[in-house]
């Protein structure tokens, strides 16, 4: 399979006023296309300073980041970030914040418009086209926010703690949903969580962060051979206590 990203010899060290703060050490990693892997790691390990890099809002100490073989430098197009606010635009329409994103980068051609609508109507959005962020519920304000994201066509999503801002019920159902979404659209995704569940039920791969300096420090492979797999059923395999298990007491007292 081929690879969409790779993460080589990553470090991060930030300048505060105390002095230098190491945040990454030597992060090395790859994920292939249609891929999704799970980031975990205790608080203050350098997760989302490991998104910011890989987004281009933040800059590397030194180590390199290649989408499709292609060393990449500052903010890509190939990559759509997603934080855990909505970052919806609350002076704008549904329809119009869906598009946001195509207006950045300067795409506005019909045939973008028309994968837009297409997929505001696939996921029950086109209804509410022009209504406003605040008249939606938080999961739909969610699946908004990801349409704006794979509006661009990304080659990969990076979720940063997307679903934790919700209540635990709510978070259950939109992470089910927002999963069936992007494995009907075959999105290659890299996902930041505090929550062991959510890495396991949603992941190929779980990737260990070690605490401050941030690095590798195991790959859990997930595998539940369940024909239809989705967040909820696998929660329902026996082997989704043994992984659970495994990686909790890897990330011991340590965990948020
Ligand atoms: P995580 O997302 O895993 O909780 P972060 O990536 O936010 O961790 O932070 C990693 C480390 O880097 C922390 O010790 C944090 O205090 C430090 N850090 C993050 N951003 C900055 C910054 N802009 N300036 C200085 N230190 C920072
Ligand atoms: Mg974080």
């Amino acid at each position: 399979m081929e690879t969409i990203l790779e993460v080589k010899n990553v470090s991060k060290t930030y300048q505060n006023k105390q002095g230098e703060v190491l945040a990454l050490e030597n992060v090395n990693f790859r994920i292939k296309k249609g891929e999704f892997v799970s980031l975990i790691g205790p608080s203050g390990c350098g997760k989302s300073t490991l998104l910011s890099i890989i987004s281009g809002l933040e800059e590397k100490t030194s180590g390199e980041i290649y989408i499709e073989n292609e060393k990449i430098e500052g903010i890509s197009p190939k990559i759509g970030y997603m934080l855990q606010r909505d970052c919806l635009l609350e002076w704008r329409t549904i329809w119009s914040n869906s598009l946001f994103g195509l207006e950045v980068k300067g795409t506005m051609k019909e045939e973008n418009k028309a994968y837009v609508e297409d997929l505001l109507k696939k996921y029950h959005l086109y209804e509410f086209k022009d209504k406003y962020p605040s008249e939606l519920s938080g999961g739909m304000r969610q699946r908004a926010a990801l349409i704006r994201t794979l509006a661009i066509k990304p080659k990969i999503l990076l979720l940063d703690e997307a679903f934790s801002a919700l209540d635990y019920q709510t978070r259950i159902m939109v992470t089910n949903d927002i999963y069936s979404i992007l494995r009907k659209e075959n999105i290659t995704a890299l996902i930041v969580t505090h929550d062991i569940s959510e890495a396991i039920s949603m992941s190929d791969r779980v990737l260990v962060l070690s605490k401050r300096p941030g690095t590798i420090k195991d790959i859990h492979k997930i595998d539940f051979e369940i024909e239809g797999r989705n967040p909820i059923n696998c929660r329902e395999s026996p082997k989704f206590s043994k992984y659970f298990n495994t990686i909790w007491k890897e990330l011991g007292v340590h965990a948020e």
